[in-house]
């Protein structure tokens, strides 16, 4: 039995227990030490009248983290000492025998942190990694995650999914990042490249007849790291056969409502809400809308163009727009939190925000002096604007104004409490096929290359890529991208076209991908699927802010392993091996 599964009925049994010394309290006679092992925490007592002269002085010497076995009679607490913040706190252990079977060091970061005490910075919390693990929220954290596994992994075999593994030793599968390269001993100068994901093997499974597949995959992607991601993460990996959209978002609504009742007991309420890319786009600036906030972009144009503000009407020449949206009540904020707001607009490229406030004595803001009557009366029309409302306006190109909004929509959402308590999911579909490289122009591809397009033909995708949408959906939580997934193009044809639109010869189609076409051409199902990325999702169960909080050993931003320190230099020798120099 553990030390924080002591319940009264162990009161008056005598019980050995092991683990680690948690904290210490020494009341001059009695020494009270907690212990912890994984199940919780048990207050031992240790008195001159149950435990032995030579136990208790022993005792005295214990540091926090030292590792002891105690054997000691289990007793209720006098009702004065009860501790209704402890799981176990109505008890404790009259220690007859204590014995160390092993000592701490002196502690770098404490496990016992108190709760009003900060946490120590992530760098040295990541550098002692073993011992910010052992804190309790850490372990909750990682007992969720296990629950998140255990329930997906039942929910997907209840539905008749295969669990299989693909290879870690690779060649390319492109997700849009740099593959991780392990160059090979044997045939000096190839590589093996580690799977950004396990797309082409799950596509390939399907061609073999295995018709639900799923695995929860490690992927790993050499990127620079945005703020939260992590060079190694894992993904819950599905792929179907003889399907259509419906049968993939249902069986990812059903895997996730029992995710959410096995780890968290909590209901999630299925089926979720729909939006194409276009509206989304629209109406909320970004391919994943937080839909907790119900505030909505329109476009102003028509209603602000020509009313002599300059930065409009050159905007517009331009061909832009003039979008922005209503703060129900803003017209309180201070003009301090306004130019927060335009700080923030800066940061994302724009050149600022503008604003309008309807007051009790009418319109105020930069731009209230030139609004005519007609003006206002279509704001007021468009946006059914009431007296205390503000008016957050951006012109610009679409590309530009569309990021802007969107930040500044969830930001001014949150400093007048306007999102709603209640998860909102959704799933956002019908993507392009490509979009264009914002360097280059060139077509990217949206989601992968290997993503079926809606009703196009391979000379329409030839003829005009950027035109072509896909049956690409992505799942969306709380503003949060989930998953993500496509039905397949199981066309050879069609397949190669995207192929060489993305700029690949045909010989570097054959080379990267003539596995995959030649499986294609022994008779292919239609398929399709999605990942789901596992981290994150754990990371928004828990209410964490960074995966790295449900990851047991992440990397830093900067991609290294502070506690075991990766990556790591090797010598000529090895180098040699691989028939490598240094350059
Ligand atoms: N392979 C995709 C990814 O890793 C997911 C999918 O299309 O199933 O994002």
């Amino acid at each position: 039995m553990g030390c924080g599964q002591l319940t009264r009925e162990q009161a008056d049994h005598t019980i050995r227990l092991a683990g680690w010394v948690h904290r210490r309290r020494d009341l001059g006679g009695v020494l009270f030490l907690h212990l912890r092992d994984r199940t919780g925490l048990i207050q031992l007592s240790i008195g001159p009248e149950w435990t032995e002269p030579a136990a208790a002085e022993f005792a005295a010497s214990l540091s926090p983290e030292d590792v002891i076995q105690v054997t000691g009679r289990v007793v209720l607490r006098p009702e004065s000492n009860v501790n209704p913040d402890m799981e176990t706190g109505e008890l404790e252990v009259l220690v007859s025998e204590i014995e160390r079977l092993s000592s701490s060091d002196p502690l770098p970061i404490l496990v016992a942190v108190p709760p009003e005490e900060e946490l120590p910075s992530e760098e040295l919390r990541l550098r002692h990694r073993v011992l910010d693990l052992r804190r309790s929220e850490m372990l909750n954290n990682f007992e969720v995650r296990h629950r998140v596994t255990q329930a997906t992994r039942s929910a997907l075999s209840d539905l008749g999914f295969l669990e299989v593994e693909t290879p870690f030793l690779t060649r390319r599968t492109p997700e849009g990042a740099r593959d991780y390269l392990v160059p090979s001993r044997l045939h000096h100068g190839e590589f093996y490249s580690l799977p950004q994901s396990p797309q082409l093997y799950k596509q390939l499974l399907m061609t073999a007849g295995f018709d639900r597949y799923f695995q929860i995959a490690r992927c790993l992607r050499d990127e620079d790291l945005r703020s939260d991601r992590q060079p190694e993460f894992t993904q819950i990996d599905v792929e179907m056969a003889f399907v259509g959209e419906e049968d993939i978002y249902a069986v990812c609504e059903a895997m996730l409502q029992r995710v959410y009742r096995e780890a968290l007991s909590e209901e999630i309420s299925i089926p979720f809400s729909r939006m194409g890319w276009a509206e989304a786009m629209e109406s909320y600036g970004t391919d994943k809308p937080d839909l907790r906030i119900s505030w909505k972009l329109e476009d102003l144009t028509p209603a602000l163009t020509g009313i002599g503000f300059g930065i409009f009407d050159s905007a517009v020449d331009a061909g832009g727009r003039i979008r922005g949206f209503v703060v129900p009540g803003g017209a309180s904020l201070s003009r301090a939190r306004l130019d927060e707001f335009n700080k923030l607009a800066q940061a994302t490229g724009a050149r600022g925000v503008l604003w309008i406030k309807r007051t009790a004595d009418g319109w105020s803001g930069p731009v209230a002096k030139v609004l005519n009557d007609s003006a206002s009366g279509a704001l007021v029309e468009l946006l059914g604007l009431v007296e205390g409302d503000l008016v957050l306006l951006v012109a610009g190109p679409d590309r530009q104004t569309s990021v802007t909004l969107d930040v500044l929509r969830r930001a001014a959402a949150q400093k007048v409490d306007a999102v709603n308590d209640s998860p909102a999911w959704l799933w956002v579909t019908d993507f392009p096929l490509f979009e264009a490289d914002l360097e280059t122009g060139k077509p990217t591809p949206s989601h992968h290359p290997f993503t079926m397009p809606c009703d196009a033909s391979a000379e329409q995708i030839r003829e005009d890529p950027l035109a072509t949408r896909s049956r690409a959906y992505d799942l969306v939580l709380n503003g949060t991208e989930l998953a993500s997934g496509s039905i397949r193009c199981h066309d050879s044809e069609m397949q190669r076209a995207i192929l060489e639109t993305l700029g690949l010869s045909a010989e570097e189609i054959e080379s990267r991908f003539g596995f995959l076409l030649e499986a294609f051409r022994y008779g292919v199902p239609p398929h399709g699927g999605f990942a789901l990325g596992m981290d994150r999702l754990v990371a928004m169960m828990v209410g964490a802010e960074s995966i790295r909080e449900v990851i047991a050993f992440p990397k830093t931003t900067a991609a290294r392993g502070l506690m075991e320190g990766a990556p790591s230099a090797v010598d000529d020798a090895e180098l040699a091996d691989l028939g490598l120099k240094r350059l």
